[in-house]
């Protein structure tokens, strides 16, 4: 700090334009010479200290509008401003842009062949941001900090996916960026890995870090975010504070988006149905509502009593249809099964071993039958 700024007072850090975007458009020429329009017209300023999640069905744009920010892609319409500079100006240093607003990607990219060490200063020492010893330094430092200070000498593919991801934000931080674009970081990551990556992206927004992440984890949005973008077909189809998009979205699209993020829906066809991708689905499901372990277990076992002792086992049902549904006002989720056929209450026998199990897991348990279709509701 200069002489001259140390008696100004602090900056408050969340009223600085960082990012200013303005009628951004951009559509990609394909093989059959056709266009695809796929940002539509696009304005939105990024302050210096915000926490942007972005939501939206696959195919709506995130990505690209990611990419445009830094200028991976070109733009071909419109004007993106950094800092108050406008970077889509063809005489404008991308590189020294892109050190500034750093990229994290969905699949790492990191270099195989070089060490993880390597992977860390390889831009820093290019763009020379820092002499090679103190960027070396701080990339051990870095190590220590996402708690794999062992790994400077191994290479990515000794690494575990979520270990991988932490190098990569570590390696977006050894540039010292302003801002960090994170494109879907947790999506090709086993589950059980998710959580230690989305801890450290948390980490990083309480120290500060100004950030855009497309992400559908819906808590880590909620703790971390102050503001939410719809994303579909090409523009910011509907943006507020998480309460608003998670709780009280106004758009129809976005509702029916939003209740599809929190409702894990599968059909159970008796002749083709995988028992264990339903139960990784379940448990999917649990940890994105952030449910306690207990209750994950209590949801699979129910699922596995339930639909493989007593619907498919014993009465012969075909199709069944499951909707689970977690209520975060209460902590309880709702396991709402539908089957057609005749009248079946699977609970008719309180002696039996699968009913007292049932019973053992749940809070309640109701069945209703409209003469056509048979509705059980098990509150867990
Ligand atoms: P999202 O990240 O929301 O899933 P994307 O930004 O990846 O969406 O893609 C939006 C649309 O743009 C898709 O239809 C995709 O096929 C298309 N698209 C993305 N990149 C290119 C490209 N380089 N060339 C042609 N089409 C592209
Ligand atoms: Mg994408």
């Amino acid at each position: 700090m200069t002489d001259n700024n140390k008696n100004k007072l602090p900056e408050i850090s969340t009223s600085q334009p960082l990012i200013e975007v303005k009628g951004l458009k951009k559509s990609f020429m394909l093989k059959d010479k056709s266009t695809l329009d796929v940002l539509k017209g696009i304005d939105y300023t990024v302050n210096s200290g915000d926490k942007i999640v972005i939501v939206g069905p696959s195919g709506g744009g995130k990505s690209t509008f990611l990419r445009c920010l830094n200028m991976l892609e070109i733009p071909t319409e419109g004007k993106i401003y950094f800092e108050g500079k406008d970077i889509t100006d063809r005489h404008c240093n991308l590189n020294r842009v892109r050190a500034r607003m750093c990229m994290v990607f969905q699949h790492f990219n990191l270099f195989p062949h070089k060490t993880i060490l390597q992977n860390i200063t390889l831009a820093p020492v290019k763009l020379k941001i820092k002499t090679k010893a103190e960027t070396e330094e701080k990339a051990r430092e870095l190590l220590k900090r996402i708690g794999l200070p062992e790994k400077a000498d191994a290479y990515p593919s000794q690494l575990s996916g979520g270990q991988k991801q932490r190098v990569a934000i570590a390696r977006a931080l050894a540039m010292e960026p302003d801002v960090i674009l994170f494109d879907e970081p947790t999506s090709a990551l086993d589950p059980e890995m998710v959580g230690e990556v989305l801890d450290l992206i948390k980490q990083l927004a309480s120290a500060g870090m100004t950030m855009v992440c497309v992400t559908h984890e819906m808590n880590f949005a909620k703790n971390v975010s102050n503001r939410i973008f719809y994303m579909d077909e090409g523009v910011i189809y509907e943006d507020g504070t998480p309460q608003q998009i998670f709780e009280n979205p106004q758009k129809e699209k976005t509702r029916r988006f939003i209740k599809q993020l929190k409702v894990l829906s599968e059909v159970i066809d008796k002749n083709s149905f995988d028992f264990p991708a339903i139960n990784s689905k379940l448990e999917e499901f649990g940890r994105k509502q952030m449910m306690s372990q207990k209750q994950i277990y209590k949801m699979q076992l129910a699922f596995e009593e339930l639909v493989m002792q007593k619907l498919i086992g014993e009465n012969q049902v075909r199709d069944i249809r499951m909707d689970v549904e977690y209520s975060e006002k209460d902590g309880t989720v709702d396991m709402i099964f539908g089957y057609g056929g005749d009248k079946f209450d699977p609970l008719g026998d309180e002696k039996e071993l699968t009913v007292i199990t049932l019973r053992g897991i749940t809070n309640s348990i109701s069945h209703k039958y409209d003469g056509n279709e048979n509705v059980l509701v098990l509150k867990i």
